[in-house]
């Protein structure tokens, strides 16, 4: 791997200040998703070796929480600081796992490291009340204290922003943690790890598990049963989110859940199209369409759906699908081979029960997981690609004719993440907005997450938020404190 600095690939778990094997010896292998070599391997770590994380962490976390948030904010700075300066590094990590194109890696290191700035600011704002008392002679305030050892699960989709908008909060709250990456991804994780090392994170306040698919029921159960664990913060598909929920549900510890999301992408006949468009493509094909927030049902007014569908067709078909690491490359491949099957699934399924291919509808000739951009026309509501996250670079374009018929079409899931719309009439603006069961809206604005707002869904979407002043609470319990006795 052709890294400035070698000592970044790291292929072992992190416990309490040690970068180690499990006890078993066993490992799993992570593959490329561009050309299917083997980019490395990680410990496949068993309950024994969560549970060795799980302690570190507990006996970590009172020096920890006792340190003030200035001095977290410090060390949380100097971790800030080192992933800036290995940018390189760590998004030619990512491209290797994840395959997304070396410009999205670097982009995404740059959004990752928007939450390290961010909360290393708020761990000096975790600010109590004073409450007026209804009582002569008391006072009562409230105190905000970490809530203790987290488990943070995270996927591979954002193999390095979902680390750190979950850790960056939890340490400036004062909280250890233990973390369990995507399998298909833990380098981009572990090189992250080593930097918050670097910046001098004492031993045992993060720790890192690593552990195959197949077994990973046994680290999961672990984090979420184990009485030493407060809270668990997943980001994930709402299926796995279920499980774990219900898991956590028997030691009721408290839970951040960052789930699916199938967003709807309005355009009226008032919006500005060539906005629209951009917005669109920008939206869509991010990471392959493999993201939480990316448009699942693209809605157009009747008058500009043609219109709207061909420039949207004629843009994707410019985009160039290529290995990541290829100068220019646009899309990168699926992350595996099941991923890839779905996409295809969904795109047959649809053209079987009517819908018109504009542009792509197969594979492409850059290697056997790398999917064409697409785009369906004549969507109906029979079809797997309605309801279901196809997590891939295919746009399916649904007819409206009006206000109240496209909103109830667009709140018609299980799903509530994200949501857009592009229009230019006031009233409809505030409408629609108001009307749109999601945790989050894009109006005339295709791309909207960023360290400063609240992210997070409502409905199978999850619960809590991450990002801005909310972020930091998912961290902290909220403590009661009465005096009697202040007036003689
Ligand atoms: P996933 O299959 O749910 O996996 C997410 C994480 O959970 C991975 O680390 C996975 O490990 C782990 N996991 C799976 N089963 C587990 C179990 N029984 N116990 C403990 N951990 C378990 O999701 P994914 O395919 O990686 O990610 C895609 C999904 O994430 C999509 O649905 C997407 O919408 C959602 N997502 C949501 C957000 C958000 O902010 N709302 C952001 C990004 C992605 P393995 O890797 O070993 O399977």
């Amino acid at each position: 791997m052709d890294l400035k600095d070698k000592s970044l690939f790291i292929q072992k778990c992190f416990i309490d200040g040690h970068w180690l094997d499990a006890e078993s010896k066993e490992i799993f292998d992570v593959m490329n998703p561009s050309d299917q070599t083997k980019v490395g391997t990680m410990p496949n770590c068993s309950k024994k070796d969560t549970v060795k994380a799980i302690e570190a962490a507990k006996k970590s976390w009172n020096n920890w929480k006792k340190l003030t948030g200035k001095e977290r904010s410090i060390f949380i700075r100097k971790w800030h600081n080192l992933i800036l300066e290995n940018i390189d590094d760590l998004a030619l990590i990512m491209t290797l796992e994840n395959g997304k194109p070396i410009n999205d890696s670097k982009a995404e290191i740059t959004y990752a490291s928007w939450f390290t700035d961010w909360f290393a600011e708020e761990a000096k704002r975790t600010y109590g009340k004073t409450i007026p008392s209804t009582m002569q002679g008391r006072r009562i305030i409230t105190i905000k204290q970490s809530v203790g050892v987290c488990g943070i699960i995270t996927p591979w989709n954002f193999p390095a922003a979902m680390i750190t908008r979950k850790v960056a909060p939890a340490l400036a709250a004062g909280c250890p943690v233990v973390i369990k990456p995507a399998g298909s991804t833990p380098f981009t994780a572990t090189a992250l790890v080593e930097l918050a090392n670097r910046a001098g994170i004492p031993d045992g306040v993060i720790n890192l598990i690593s552990v195959s698919e197949k077994d990973v029921a046994n680290v999961g159960d672990e984090l979420c049963e184990n009485l030493n664990v407060r809270k668990i913060s997943f980001t994930g598909s709402t299926n796995v989110g279920k499980i774990l929920m219900s898991k956590t549900a028997g030691t009721v510890k408290r839970v951040s859940m960052e789930l699916g999301g199938h967003a709807p992408f309005i355009v009226f006949e008032d919006a500005d199209l060539d906005e629209a468009v951009i917005g669109a493509m920008a939206n869509k094909y991010r990471n392959s369409g493999q993201v939480c927030v990316s448009a699942n049902r693209i809605y157009v007014h009747e008058s500009i759906y043609d219109e709207f569908s061909n420039r949207l067709a004629e843009k994707s078909s410019q985009l160039k699908v290529a290995d990541g690491r290829t100068e220019g490359s646009q899309i990168g491949p699926l992350i595996t081979p099941q991923a890839f099957k779905k996409v295809e699934e969904h795109v047959e399924d649809a053209v079987e029960k009517g819908a018109k291919i504009l542009t792509g509808g197969t594979n492409d000739n850059s290697g056997v997981q790398f999917y064409k951009p697409t785009v369906l026309t004549d969507i109906n509501n029979n079809m797997k690609i309605y309801y279901e996250e196809t997590f891939g670079p295919v746009a399916p374009i649904i007819k409206f004719k009006n206000e109240n018929e496209v909103i109830e079409m667009a709140n018609d899931t299980k799903y509530g993440l994200a949501g857009y719309f592009y229009s230019r009439d006031i009233g409809k603006i505030w409408r629609v907005a108001e009307a749109l069961e999601y945790g989050m809206v894009g109006i005339n604005a295709g791309v909207i997450s960023t360290e400063v707002a609240p992210f997070g869904g409502i409905k199978e979407s999850g619960i809590g938020r991450e990002g801005a002043e909310e972020g930091i609470e998912e961290y902290l319990e909220i403590k009661y404190l009465c005096f009697d006795g202040v007036e003689k």
